[in-house]
């Protein structure tokens, strides 16, 4: 469910007139709803309130500082996968005991500045890194915790792009591997193994792969216990899909429902990592309508954001629902495309669509997640603005990049340009 819907043929974000906001605000715009934001991470606690998890939100999914800095203030921790979000998530104000730290890819520098933190603990992606985490705490003379991240080696059943846990992914350490570095870890002094963690890929929408990760996961606890080791945390991860078109995903109750039994039966401190169920269908990207451009062949609808706005369509032929911020009842089929230099700039493709004209706004729907965060500045385009939605106030939560911005760091190697 989401606040975004026409009242009286005009489309709203909660209690404002989203045509409203793009004159104000002008276009590309992101506009995203605090009241769905929040109530979808209260849904899922509330389905979970049995075993009462850490919520740690996905900040690569959206890491616009109010974002996080509304789910910290209603209990969520966060999941990080770089330094600059770990900054991101002390600026807006989240504990390190509630920050998980996965990426197959964490430099010295980061991983450094993650233990001086104290983050909770990092998810660890191989041999290398856990031996290289060891060697720096060391260093820093600290005991840190880590967690490994199981590749449990199970079909997601998603695009192959956001799949994570099957063994042909870079992502986590197979189970025999594992086994064999936990049988190990009183060889890592200045670590502390205190868990497992799995996170199997993206836009999940049966409970089946969640299922069968848990399972092999609690089977793999079972063992470890046998030999006498003891964990205290089993990390979930995130996935959980959500309605951009016909899906017909899971609930939060229907997931907590199939998987709560199997969680409760490892005794272990449970840890989620969503994303995009959190603030996927809590945004929304608007545009407007530059040009109609009819070809003997096809029909365009040219609008002012691209895909350095929104790339998910070219990147993984996502669908979007676009629909007219004024409802408009004659439809005809058109693609939808940016102002790119690339034939794969289109938000839609030979799409039944509201018959719009020049001038008119569209908004491209379910744009909350993987929307800004992935937006570069290719065709030196600056980056949309981002408004926040509370009821009738909207309030500016990212301002729209300027030309200037984009040249901020560059420098004229004048001394050695030569006519
Ligand atoms: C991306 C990611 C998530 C979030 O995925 P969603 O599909 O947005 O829920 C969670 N955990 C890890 C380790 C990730 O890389």
């Amino acid at each position: 469910m989401h606040d975004f819907k026409y009242k009286k043929n005009k489309f709203y974000c909660e209690n404002i007139k989203v045509e409203d906001l793009a004159k104000r605000f002008k276009t590309p715009l992101y506009v995203y709803s605090y009241h769905t934001l929040t109530d979808h991470y209260l849904k899922l606690k509330a389905a979970f309130a049995g075993i009462n998890p850490l919520i740690c939100y996905s900040v690569k999914a959206n890491s616009n500082l109010s974002i996080l800095k509304a789910l910290i203030a209603k209990g969520a921790g966060l999941d990080i996968v770089s330094g600059g979000e770990l900054f991101r998530a002390q600026k807006a104000g989240c504990p390190a005991q509630k920050i998980v730290y996965a990426s197959v890819g964490k430099t010295d520098q980061e991983i450094s500045a993650a233990i001086n933190k104290g983050i909770l603990f990092f998810n660890v992606e191989s041999l290398a890194e856990l031996k290289n985490i060891n060697r720096i705490a060391k260093a820093l003379n600290k005991v840190t915790r880590v967690a490994i991240r199981i590749n449990p080696d199970v079909e997601a059943k998603t695009h192959k792009y956001i799949s994570t846990g099957k063994i042909t992914n870079k992502f986590g350490i197979d189970l025999e591997s594992a086994y064999k570095i936990l049988l190990l870890r009183n060889n890592f002094k200045n670590l502390r193994i205190c868990g497992l963690h799995i996170h199997i890929g993206s836009q999940i929408t049966q409970s089946e792969p969640f299922v069968e990760a848990i399972k092999k996961v609690s089977n793999f606890i079972r063992r470890l216990k046998d030999k006498g080791i003891e964990l205290e945390y089993l990390n979930i991860g995130g996935g959980l899909g959500i309605i951009y078109d016909r899906e017909d995903p899971q609930t939060a109750q229907i997931y907590a429902d199939q998987i709560v039994p199997l969680l409760q039966k490892t005794g272990l401190k449970i840890i989620m990592e969503p994303g995009r169920f959190i603030i996927g269908n809590a945004g929304i990207l608007v545009v407007k309508v530059l040009y109609i451009k009819k070809t003997p062949k096809k029909k365009f609808i040219i609008i002012d954001g691209g895909m350095n706005d929104l790339i998910r369509p070219a990147l993984y032929s996502a669908y979007h629902n676009i629909w007219p911020l004024a409802k408009i009842s004659a439809t005809e089929k058109a693609d939808v495309v940016g102002p790119i230099c690339e034939s794969g700039d289109f938000l839609a493709k030979e799409r039944l669509i509201a018959k719009v004209k020049e001038g008119d706004y569209l908004a491209v729907m379910s744009a909350g997640a993987y929307g800004f965060s992935m937006s570069s500045n290719y065709n030196s385009r600056p980056r949309a603005a981002e408004v926040m939605v509370f009821k009738n106030k909207a309030v500016v939560i990212r301002k729209r990049e300027t030309a200037q911005d984009l040249i901020h760091n560059e420098i004229i190697a004048g001394n050695f340009i030569k006519g």
